[in-house]
This record gives C-alpha cells, structure tokens and sequence, in this order.
C-alpha cells in the first residue's frame, strides 16, 4: 500500500523508477486532458500508454460514460481551485482493453505546476477476497444453525455468532478446550462425544455413540437437542454444524405418548370386547343349545317353526358378536395364524356343502372346480381360511337370486415350499355399484342403503376377510358389474405338507351320532350351562356328575374314577388351570391318564397355550357345537380303556417339584399382566408392589420354616394362606398349586404328614429362586422405562 506521503512529483519526473513500480500515474492538465500515463498502466489494465493520452483516458477506461464526465471534472476543479483537493483513498474499477475489470485505489495530489496527478493501485485481488469475506460474515452472522471448526484434538478454532443466539454463550467462553467444558453434563460425557467424533473424522471409525444428536447444556443450564453434522475441514480441522432440534424431539415425545395412550385405549377397547363377547355369549349359547335340544322333541309344526327361528336369530347374534370380536384382535394385531396340516380339499367340499344348503333354499346352483393341479394337503390356518370362504361364498349366495355362484380353485405357481393358490368365487347376483367397489372392505359398509333392509349383514363379513388375507400375506380384488354379477378373486400363498402327515380334518368326515357311553366329570359353575351339557351328552348314553368349581372337581376325581373330565376354564373358589394341575399331579397315577378337555370362551392362543401348560388334553371353544363336542368325545372314547398318556403326558404327570426341574432356562414364571392392567402400567407402582412382593415371600418363607421347626401347623397354615393372593396376583402359575397344598396339608392337624409339608416347602424355596431373578430382572426393566 502506498504511503501518505509520497513524493508524487518525485515519481512524475522518475520514469525509471516508475517503470519498475506497478502503479498507474496520470496527470491532467487544466482543460482535464491527459497528459501523462505511466508505463505500467499497460502491464495492468492492457492499453499501450500513448492510446491513453488526451481525452482517450477518460473515453476507454471507464464502464460509464457519466462517471468518467465526472471524474475529468472533478481534475479541472481542482488545478482551478473550484474544489479542494482531499487525500484520502478512494475506489473506482477500470475497464481493461480485454473488457475485464479491475480495482483500482486512488490518491489525488496537486502538482507545482498546477498539474492533477493520480497514483492507482491494483487492488483488485484483495478486494475479491475481501468481497468473500464480507460474504461469508454475513452469512456466518445470518445462519440459525452454529458452525464450529475445531482442530484434531478437539479444540474450538472458530464458533460462529450464532453460538450465542443458541446457547447464551460469548464465543470466547467455547473456544479451545472450552467447549467441551461449559457444554456437556460431565467430563465423562464429554470425552466420549469428543473421542467417537474425532474417530469419525480422522479415522473413518463409526463408534458405538450417536454423536449426530446431543444434549447440550446452555449457558442458562437447561438442555438443548442440537443435531450436527460433522464433515472434515482443511488443515486437519473439522466443521461441526449444529441444529437446535429441540421442539423436534419435544414434538416426537408427545407424539410417542400419543400413540402409547391410543394403544393403550385400542387395549382396554378391546378387552371390553373380549370381555362383553365373553358375557353375552355363554348365556347365547344356553339359547341355542336348548333350542337345538328342544327341535329334537316332539313339537307341533307352529312350535317347530318358532323354535327354528329362534334359533337362527341366535345364530345370528352369534356370527355379529363373534365377528365384532374377531374384528376387534384383528385390528390390535392379536391374532396369530396357526400351522397345523389340513385337507384343502375337504376344507372347501365342506365349506360349499355347507352353504349349499342356502344355494338349494333359493333355486341357485352352487358348484366347486377344483383344478387337478392344486394342492391337497396343506399347513396353515384351516378355521381362519374356512371363514373367508364362508364370508366370500355366504355373500355371493345372498346377493345372487337367480342363477349361479361357482367357486373354483387352482395353482398358479408353486416353489418347493409354497403353493400360490387362486380362488375365485363368481356369481350372478346384483352385482356391485362401481363407485361403492372400492369401499365393501371397509368396516360396516355395505354397498347400497337398503342392503341391511334387504338382504341382512352388518357390513363387517368383507373387512375381516381383507384383515385374514393380509394375516395370510395374501390379496383380494373384487370385479364386480351392476346387476350382472361379482367375481371376488382371492390369492394365497400356502405352506405344502408332506403327504405322509395327516390332517386334522381327514378323520372328521361322515360323523353319526352313536352312544358313548362314557363317565364325566363336568366341572362347570354356570347351572345353565351344566344343566345344557348334561342333557346333550345324556343323549349319547353318556353318565355326567357335575361339580360346581374346581375345589369340587378336585374332590370329585378322588373319589371316582371317570373317563374324561370337562373343565371350564373361569370358575370361582379354584379355576380349571389350578384344578387340573392337582388332577394331573397330585392325586394318583390312574386319576393322572383321565383326559381333561378344557372349555374356553377365550379363543387365543395364551389361553390355549396355558391350558395346555396345565396340563390339559385338548380344548373346545364355547358355544361349541354338538357336532364338535362329539367328535372331540368320540377322539378320547377311543382309548377308553386303554387310555395312555403321550409322552408328554408323562412328564406333566410327574409332581409339581419335578415338573419345575424341567425346561428352567426360558421359562417364565411370573405373568405380570394382571398387575399391569391394574396399575394401569405405571412402572413406579409396579416396581413398588413387587418389591414389597419379594419381601412379603421372604417372610412367608421364614415364617413356615419357624412354623415347620417348631411343628407349630397353625403357624405354617396362616402365612401360607396371608400370600396366597399375592401369588395369584403375580400369575405365578407353578407356585399356586404347591402354595396350595400346603395350606391345605397344614390345616388339617390330626393329618399332618410333615414329609410332604417338608416336600411342599422345599418346592416353594427352590420355585422362589427363579421367580425372584425374573422378578428382579422385571424391575430392572421397569426402571429403565
Ligand atoms: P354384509 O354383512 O353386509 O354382507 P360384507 O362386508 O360381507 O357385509 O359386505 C359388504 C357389502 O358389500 C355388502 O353389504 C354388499 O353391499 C356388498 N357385497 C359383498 N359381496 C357381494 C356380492 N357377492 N354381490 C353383491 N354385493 C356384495
């Protein structure tokens, strides 16, 4: 940069010196001519010194003509003493001969001989970055988001201001080390950050952190979510960008407690449900089955009449509550799909023999094509594709009223494991509105207004078949032409059998109804339901004693020995599972082999599957029909007199100490699930009751080991029935019958056996073990919610 004070007439007379500097001189005369051009004006703006001379100085080398008027003026004003001279620098941009343009910084002086002399120098470089830099300060001070670059240790080389506006800090308080001090909770927390980015950066290294979200504390010390983006930077720096994302995860949280509440609503919907369904339909299926016991009586044709239409409202009432409730799992996801082998064949010979019955009643024929090609036996879900069919084919009946509905069936490609099956059902009914096809899969739409009126239907037949389709991976599509007819195609892929396993319902065909002549044991505490059973399995020469809960059940075995028990499930004072582990453990080896078949409302997969840990033979959902009663009667009377226990029975029969020794790694012992409905899954209180819970046992363990020492049976029988509850409380399913016993051995005390109350304690120890580490590890999880 030039100096203030040079000597401009030093330079003026100085041509050698001038040529050597890279500066532009001009000097002007009084009439604002150019009189002077220095020579390394040429080097720098492109035009030979002499082309310059005159006025040309002022035509060529500026963008504007005004500016350069301007300028010539302001020369002539200052030789004649019109204008002061100022010296201070100033800009102008000169036009090179190329058209480029360049910077140049001016000082003005004022010669002896009154001549106007400027001194210019290139500038423009230093002006391009000084632009950059003006840029990038506005943009620095404008971005919402902080830009830090830091070095390879860390350090905070440069934060921008916006460090400030985010997190109350001066931009001295964050550099160098200090960053990591003021920001984070701790030093522990820091160095991690610090370690996993510099990793990131320098060595590729993705650690176990997300360093790409961080709470960072702010100068007021609350806590901002900051999002970074962290890239490399030159001279082994790094940038950081960070983003305040903190109403963005304020909002994801609120969202998340949304969705858990809707979840926990769609919950509690859902076991209403379960529950109401349960409620209406034991007393529905009394109406039912003594309707169906009374049609086999002797009745006037007017009576029969009645009674037959009763029925079918009954079953009608049925089939809504049945769906509402099938609908219900489906939505919340709780249905699972079985795998068991099954005759495709007969499934769909069945379901249209079924429904011919219908087709007959209206003049319409029905007929089934099965393709040669199709697969017969099949793994899967018979019950739930036997509810579509019956839905897609019950529609396509009802809504045709002259001609036909076929229902054909074929493979269209299969792979070793699969077999992708079509199925059409056809009819020639009324077809469907083409602006209401879209929509006859959704819940309680039916396709015209009067179709309720007309034909019957909830609208709800078509929403659950499209939930079962999609449980099967499969897809549905409806053709439909008003008043011509529907087609509804149906595409599954099913699991392929091997040929040499048999199915379940290969053995059900041609069922006649034969005396069985068997001795029950109905264990059930609705009299209505008693008094239905007992006279339907009369009718087939069958002897029925009834007990009214399972404490009766239990007495009941002991003193007879009968050829199968039927076991409700829900009963007060002792229930089916609790009565049929005494059964199947603790009575004696004969009573052990008698098959018990629960009966449950219930149709999930727990309750069968809990049944079955009990020790139950099979299962029958209530309101069963008697055709399913009887087969499943008809299955046990086979091995009447030979009746013995699969080897799985065998284990089940072993005692309860014995039967805790197996299979100990992933089984569970406590069901919380009770309490977490109660408690409404509040983890503190949860955690609070199982605490209190472990240490109530505690005492109740110390307290029948006083008692068993001291022989004092009082002792033993209070506090094992003071955690009786509890334990049911805890669904701790294998302490309950132990704990039960016990209180039942140590009541009586004339008929102390102090070895099996020894043997009823050390079970109840060696149960507490597991049961602890589960509960436990359960209130680790909480704590951690
Ligand atoms: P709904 O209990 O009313 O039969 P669906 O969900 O099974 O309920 O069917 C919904 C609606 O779709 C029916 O009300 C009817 O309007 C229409 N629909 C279903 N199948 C057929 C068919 N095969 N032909 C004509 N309309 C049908």
């Amino acid at each position: 940069m030039l100096e203030k004070t040079i000597n401009l007439e030093k330079l003026k007379f100085s041509e050698l010196l001038l040529n050597g500097v890279n500066l532009i001189v001009i000097s002007a005369n009084e009439k604002g001519e150019i009189t002077y051009v220095s020579p390394a004006t040429e080097k720098i703006i492109g035009y030979k010194t002499d082309s310059l001379l005159g006025d040309n100085w002022w035509k060529h080398t500026y963008f504007s003509g005004e500016e350069s008027e301007l300028l010539k003026q302001k020369a002539i004003d200052i030789i004649s003493g019109v204008r002061p001279i100022d010296y201070a620098p100033y800009d102008r941009k000169l036009k090179c001969k190329d058209g480029s343009l360049k910077w140049i910084e001016w000082r003005d002086s004022l010669g002896e001989n009154n001549t106007y002399v400027s001194v210019g120098v290139d500038v423009t470089d230093w002006k391009k970055t000084q632009q950059k830099k003006i840029q990038s300060d506005v943009i620095l001070k404008n971005v919402s988001s902080m830009i830090l670059v830091s070095d390879k240790n860390g350090n905070v080389l440069f934060a921008s201001p916006s460090v400030k506006k985010m997190l109350g800090y001066e931009i001295e308080d964050v550099l160098g080390e200090k960053w990591w001090d003021v920001t984070y909770k701790d030093e522990y927390e820091a160095i991690r950050v610090k370690n996993a980015i510099l990793k990131y950066v320098f060595f590729n290294e993705k650690g176990a952190i997300d360093f790409s979200k961080q709470k960072i504390k702010t100068k007021t010390g609350d806590y901002k979510w900051i999002e970074w983006q962290i890239s490399k930077g030159v001279n082994n720096t790094y940038i950081s960008i960070g983003t305040d994302i903190t109403n963005r995860i304020l909002t994801d949280i609120e969202l998340k407690k949304a969705k858990e509440s809707a979840e926990e609503s769609l919950k509690v919907k859902n076991q209403f449900l379960a529950n109401m369904s349960h409620e209406i339909r034991t007393p529905l299926n009394a109406v039912i089955g003594f309707a169906d016991l009374l049609l086999e009586t002797k009745l006037t044709s007017e009576q029969k009449e009645y009674l037959e239409s009763m029925q079918n409202s009954g079953e009608i009432l049925l089939s809504l509550i049945n769906n509402i409730l099938d609908l219900s799992k489906l939505e919340s996801d709780k249905l699972e799909v079985e795998e068991i082998p099954f005759d495709l064949y007969k499934l769909l010979y069945d379901v249209v023999k079924l429904m011919k019955l219908k087709a007959n009643e209206k003049h319409i024929s029905l007929d089934l094509i099965i393709e040669p090609n199709t697969p017969k036996k099949i793994i899967g879900d018979p019950t739930k594709l036997e509810q579509i069919l019956l839905n897609l084919i019950g529609n396509a009946v009802k809504f045709t009223d002259e001609g036909s509905v076929t229902v054909s069936v074929k493979q269209l490609s299969s792979t070793e494991k699969f077999s992708e099956v079509h199925f059409e059902i056809k009819d020639t009914g009324i077809g469907i509105l083409s602006n209401k096809i879209h929509s006859v899969f959704k819940a309680f739409t039916q396709a015209k207004n009067n179709t309720s009126r007309i034909y019957g239907g909830t609208g709800l037949g078509l929403t659950i078949v499209k939930k079962l389709v999609d449980l099967f991976g499969g897809e549905i599509k409806v053709e439909s032409k008003f008043g011509e007819g529907s087609t509804f195609k149906l595409n599954l892929p099913l699991k392929k059998c091997d040929s040499k396993i048999k199915a379940k319902n290969e053995e059900q065909s041609n069922l006649v109804y034969e005396p069985l002549g068997l001795n029950i044991l109905l264990v059930e505490d609705n009299k209505t339901n008693q008094l239905l059973a007992k006279r339907r399995l009369e009718r087939w020469k069958c002897t029925v004693d009834i007990a009214n809960n399972g404490i009766e059940g239990v007495k009941k075995t002991q003193q007879k020995l009968y050829d199968l028990i039927l076991m409700d499930i829900q009963m007060p004072v002792m229930d089916g599972y609790e009565a049929t582990k005494i059964i199947k453990n603790d009575i004696s080896e004969r009573v052990s082999k008698i098959p018990v078949i629960a009966m449950t409302a219930y149709s999930s997969i727990a309750d069968i599957k809990r049944a079955k840990n009990a020790g139950m033979d099979d299962y029958i959902f209530k309101p069963f029909k008697p055709v399913e009663l009887y087969s499943l009667l008809k299955k046990y009377s086979k091995n009447k007199s030979v009746y013995s226990p699969s080897k799985k029975n065998k284990e089940n029969h072993s005692s309860p100490k014995n039967q805790v020794k197996t299979d100990k790694k992933n089984h569970q012992y406590v069901d919380l699930s009770f309490l977490r409905k109660e408690t409404l899954n509040e983890s503190p209180v949860l955690i609070l009751l199982i605490k209190s819970f472990i240490s109530d046992f505690e005492d109740f363990l110390s307290e029948i080991d006083k008692g068993f020492k001291r022989k004092n049976w009082k002792q033993v029988y209070a506090a094992t029935h003071k955690i009786k509850p509890s334990i049911d409380m805890f669904g701790i399913s294998e302490l309950e019958p132990v704990v039960h016993l016990l209180e039942h051995k140590s009541k009586n005390e004339e008929q102390i056996e102090e070895s099996e109350i020894e043997r009823h304690i050390i079970s109840c120890k060696e149960l507490f073990v597991y049961v602890k580490i589960e509960l436990l590890t359960e209130i680790k999880l909480l704590s951690n919610e």
